[in-house]
């Protein structure tokens, strides 16, 4: 097997013509398989008065029902263990993965073993993608209990790569392997990147000199697609980042950056995508921000037509600089993490820009969300860095311009601690605290 610059060299440099003819060969496939054996879809498809034959052109789909988490949790055990969105008898499903739960009732995601061959394919592609070769040795440190970026590692297999499982190792145990087995290639959190290639440092062990790591993937967290965030991680450990995206509900990764870091090549043969207005859920341009929602085009197990994923982003089709033609998305973040501050959406993802690119801080943040008559306002809590004399009030007005300039309306106070305040996470970040939550957190006992 001899590949170039493409793991599919047709495919993703096809003409965007070609693409979007196979996208709607495939479209129409599967929303008749949907219709014809998933009860889910037979029952809302006829309630809303469309049929599988309406779809002529892609933007037929805009005139079908949407589904969310909520429809998939509804469906789940409803009729049979995989419930009312499943597509086949479960003797054809080989694998299924959950997702984390941290919305409500886990949601169960079943693969066929073609689905699942099929998802491999893609993670190989995305790999190579970000520059992974069969001469790398990749260490695969993410969950894998139930966890649908577990199976990811295949797809490095079966590019030849030379893969170490290593899970949710401890860090010491991980930062052992990263010194004496010189892997090339790890992927986890942002988050975890830094925690870990922080804690080397202080027990004396430099990521860039002891360690051998080229490339890092990360995903789960919007940190990758930031670039102040990327910077200090590129910095810290001498190697090129790279995002990833992944949904529980479809792939453990649909999309990932090419060396341009411009936007993530999302796998368009298998999801297509729909930008829609985030309270009207109406089609609206590619291009504008909006909620994505995704149709999978080719996963038979379980099929999702129309998912609203909650994931506020763009995507544009323009061909990208690396040679591609496979659609970009950018993700800014987690419909449910979104606050309002006078009439302005606020994304976390928009702080930490802010945040990671101002001198004289360690980067770590919290926010805040509070509410006085009805009114939200928003606290952001930062560190300053070690040996830097500057007074923390010129600081604070400092992160507070750059915020109000970033994001348009500016944050209530800004509180400035000294280095190593904020509780460093190894995993998912909890950085935000809506104070208005406070009473579902206490019931739930968090
Ligand atoms: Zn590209």
């Amino acid at each position: 097997m001899s590949k170039g610059k493409y793991w599919e060299e047709a495919w993703e440099t096809a003409a965007r013509a070609d693409i979007e003819a196979k996208q709607l060969a495939d479209l129409k496939e599967i929303v008749q398989f949907a219709y014809d054996h998933a009860p889910h879809y037979k029952r809302s498809f006829d309630e809303a008065g469309v049929k599988p034959q309406d779809i002529r052109s892609l933007a037929d789909l805009g005139r079908f029902p949407t589904i969310n988490k909520k429809t998939q949790r509804d469906a789940q055990g409803v009729g049979s263990f995989l419930g009312e969105l499943a597509a086949v008898p479960e003797e054809d499903v080989v694998f299924v993965s959950t997702s984390s739960g941290s919305t409500g009732v886990p949601t169960m995601s079943p693969f066929t073993q073609k689905d699942f061959d099929e998802w491999q394919n893609v993670e190989s592609r995305l790999f190579w993608m970000a520059g992974m070769r069969p001469s790398d040795r990749y260490i695969h440190a993410l969950n894998f209990s139930l966890y649908v970026g577990g199976p990811d590692v295949i797809g490095a297999q079966n590019l030849g790569a030379l893969c170490i499982w290593g899970g949710t190792l401890p860090s010491e145990r991980l930062i052992f392997i990263l010194k004496e087995y010189k892997p090339t290639a790890i992927w986890t959190s942002p988050s975890y990147a830094w925690y870990l290639g922080d804690t080397a440092k202080k027990t004396g062990v430099d990521p860039k000199k002891d360690f051998a790591i080229k490339r890092i993937f990360v995903a789960g967290e919007m940190g990758g697609s930031i670039p102040a965030t990327r910077k200090a991680i590129e910095d810290l450990w001498g190697a090129e980042l790279f995002d990833f995206y992944g949904l529980s509900d479809i792939f453990g990764a649909c999309a990932a950056q090419c060396e341009h870091h411009d936007g993530l090549h999302i796998a368009e043969d298998h999801i297509l995508v729909e930008t829609v207005d985030l309270n009207t859920g109406e089609v609206i341009p590619n291009g504008e921000r909006g909620e994505l929602v995704y149709t999978t085009l080719r996963k038979h197990a379980r099929p999702l037509i129309r998912f609203r994923t909650g994931d506020i982003g763009r995507f544009v089709t323009e061909p990208c600089a690396c040679g591609r033609t496979q659609g970009r998305i950018w993700v800014d973040g987690r419909k449910d993490d979104m606050f309002i501050v006078s009439a302005v959406n606020v994304y976390p993802s928009d702080i930490e820009y802010v945040v990671r690119g101002l001198d004289g801080v360690t980067g770590e943040y919290l926010i805040r969300i509070t509410e006085e008559n009805f009114t939200a306002h928003y606290e952001v809590t930062i560190e300053k860095s070690q040996g830097v004399d500057e007074p923390d009030e010129s600081v604070a007005a400092r992160a507070s311009a750059a915020l109000k300039a970033r994001i348009g309306v500016k944050p209530q106070k800004v509180i400035v601690l000294p280095d190593g305040s904020i509780e460093r996470s190894t995993h998912k970040a909890r950085r935000v605290i809506d104070e208005r939550k406070k009473e579902e957190w206490q019931k739930e006992g968090i």
